[in-house]
């Protein structure tokens, strides 16, 4: 957690802009799996600190998808819930609001009872953009706006320098494709 950050669900617009500033102190800092959790935290507590956490929920860098961001799932004893985050998200071309949101999105899905033990809300995990509304409703409207354009504009196109960008020698094993069976979202 940063303990600057103290907004709140449903922050209007106009504030949604200032946060996004307010962030950019920590947007250096390196992306390993120990931000990465203080992202989560963060997210959690700023957006959906009305969510229990029904089920243990860990998160990490995996291996670098090309056309996904992240995953959730339950874990084989399905007593724990894991989002693995396509770790080309640790280069810092890839701007702050791309992480924030791709964590948000599979923190939608935990609330919407796919990948944890919430009831289930819907019969499928994106139809009807209950994603998308879920986002908007809870005050990442402009976050989400940003993701959208940014990852049909840059991804792709950023995507070969991301391959080939220095990385840190970090292992990250166990990438959630290796559990082919697990139902992932
Ligand atoms: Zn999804």
């Amino acid at each position: 957690m940063q303990p600057r950050f103290s907004f709140r669900r449903g922050t209007p617009p106009a504030r949604v802009v200032h946060q996004l500033h307010l962030f950019r102190g920590s947007e250096r800092a390196p992306r390993d799996n120990s931000w990465l959790n203080d992202q989560l935290e963060f997210i959690w507590a700023t957006w959906f600190a009305d969510v229990a956490q029904v089920t243990p929920l860990s998160i990490r860098f995996v291996r670098p998808w090309k056309r996904r961001l992240a995953v959730i799932y339950l874990t084989d004893d399905e007593r724990h819930s894991f989002i693995g985050v396509n770790r080309l998200l640790r280069d810092q071309r890839v701007p702050y609001t791309i992480c924030l949101v791709t964590i948000a999105h599979e923190l939608v899905h935990y609330t919407h009872g796919f990948g944890s033990h919430h009831p289930r809300r819907y019969r499928h995990p994106h139809r009807g953009n209950v994603v998308q509304r879920e986002l908007t409703l809870r005050g990442l409207a402009d976050e989400l706006r940003f993701y959208t354009d940014w990852t049909n504009d840059r991804w792709f196109e950023l995507l070969p320098d991301l391959v080939a960008g220095p990385h840190t020698h970090e292992p990250f094993p166990s990438a959630p494709d290796d559990v082919a069976a697990a139902t992932v979202f």
